[in-house]
């Protein structure tokens, strides 16, 4: 495989879209070891065809705001790759998007998806509506006004869009009101992270961050170690850091920092229920501000402004927010602080240069998405359960993420032990996501 080339055409092909580029990039270094052994992998053309989303909708979105003005944003859908299955992937509400953010994540959601062990192909979509600000209503309309034109591209057994930064349970809830009145199909199976009365899976919103903390557990017990009294800073308050903040607390661990756009809240003796649970009505409240929580606790929570969560002291670093929110300054911090563990819980949340640093200094690393798969896991748990008209418990979909959380450390392990026996949770996931998803396209034919 010639990488170079490869990432100089689809650098002409998409100027500037540096976000898609780096997610591409990444990858092609993991995997260009084992693509080389595979001749009939590069008769095929398989990471040419494979890194070029299958097709791409863009569309206007115009809905009226609370004063009566008239708003006009763009949406997308990016339906990435369907090898393995159906088109599987979050939508992010966001004022930062477009197009190259949302390449990046459905590149990435086609491998991560790969290793959950569920026949789901990648996919991604959203706009740059600024959810920042916005009443409820308002935050209603713009859904409608989204699905619209969404539902058309979307189907249960076609393409199944979830939540992603800015799309919760709520906007989940607008967007399902619509498309039923749009499409007159009433079945639930079109989109994940529903409503517990009507389809969505129990332990949907809790996923991604207990799935990120049992992967984070069987990491630590490969390397001998443990979790429980550790501290543990994370970035974001929403809904991923919310689910990693009740499992690591559950788990015995500290969680010393939680962050946002605004700054860090530093809680040095460890958050507390009613600090996870006022999360969730800082997430709703639009306002999107860390400092909430320190004004709500006084005393327990200080906050800094313009500071991350990667300058208070931890044992293990867990980003839950953004992509590249983690710079190799960051990771030095880190380090010098006591740091010996990151665990990328959001997509893509650590730059290639931090990557590198913790990779060439010792410190644990696994990338987003391994880490982070519990999320869409849980909603392939919920396309089954609607498919099959049942509910599963608690218990039931909580075994089968953690069964699924492990299969997916023993595939970066398997792929991912080196010569010396240490294990590149990257190499390893990516190789075992590539190898799975051309398997599939080799055997599908040049399509
Ligand atoms: N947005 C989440 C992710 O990045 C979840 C996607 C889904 O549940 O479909 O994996």
């Amino acid at each position: 495989m010639k990488t170079a080339e490869i990432m100089a055409n689809l650098a002409a092909k998409h100027p500037g879209e540096n976000e898609y580029l780096q997610a591409v990039q990444e990858v092609l270094e993991s995997i260009e070891e084992v693509y080389n052994q595979h001749p009939e992998f590069e008769k095929a053309k398989i990471v040419e065809r494979m890194v070029e989303p299958d097709r791409i909708f863009t569309f206007r979105v115009t809905w009226v705001d609370d004063k009566g003005q008239v708003q006009t944003n763009l949406g997308y859908r990016i339906q990435f790759n369907s090898a393995i299955g159906p088109y599987k992937g979050g939508l992010r509400f966001h004022k930062a998007v477009v197009p190259s953010m949302l390449k990046f994540l459905g590149f990435e959601q086609t491998f991560k998806n790969a290793l959950t062990t569920l026949p789901m192909g990648g996919a991604k979509g959203g706009s740059d509506f600024d959810p920042v600000g916005k009443s409820n209503d308002e935050i209603m309309r713009f859904c409608q006004a989204f699905m619209t034109e969404l539902w058309q591209c979307i189907g249960p057994d076609q393409d199944i869009p979830a939540g992603d930064v800015g799309v919760g349970g709520r906007e989940i809830g607008y967007l399902y009101g619509m498309y039923k009145k749009l499409a007159r199909e009433y079945n639930t199976g079109v989109l994940t992270g529903k409503g517990a009365t009507w389809g969505g899976s129990i332990l949907r919103p809790e996923a991604t961050g207990f799935g990120a903390l049992y992967f984070t557990q069987h990491l630590l017990h490969k390397a001998g170690k443990d979790i429980a009294g550790k501290k543990v800073a994370l970035s974001g308050f929403g809904n991923v850091a919310w689910g990693a903040a009740t499992k690591a607390k559950e788990l015995g661990a500290k969680v010393v920092a939680i962050s946002g756009p605004d700054g860090v809240c530093e809680i040095p003796e460890g958050i507390t229920d009613e600090m996870i649970a006022y999360m969730l009505e800082m997430r709703a409240s639009n306002r999107n501000k860390v400092e909430d929580m320190a004004t709500k606790f006084p005393g327990k929570a200080k906050f800094t402004a313009g500071k991350k969560a990667w300058s208070i002291p931890c044992d293990i670093a867990l980003p839950c927010a953004f992509q590249n929110e983690l710079s190799e300054d960051d990771a030095k911090e880190l380090q010098k602080n006591g740091c010996w563990c990151c665990c990328e819980v959001s997509n893509m949340g650590c730059q290639p240069g931090a990557i590198h640093y913790f990779q060439n200094n010792g410190i644990l690393f696994a990338p987003g998405k391994a880490v982070n798969a519990g999320g869409v896991a849980t909603s392939g748990l919920e396309m089954t359960q609607n498919a099959s008209h049942i509910s599963w418990s608690a218990k039931e979909v909580d075994e089968k993420l953690h069964f699924i959380m492990e299969s997916i450390h023993e595939q970066c392990v398997k792929y991912g032990t080196q010569p010396d026996g240490h294990i590149d949770y990257v190499k390893g996931a990516n190789i075992a996501g590539f190898m799975k998803v051309a398997t599939a396209m080799l055997e599908q034919g040049i399509i």
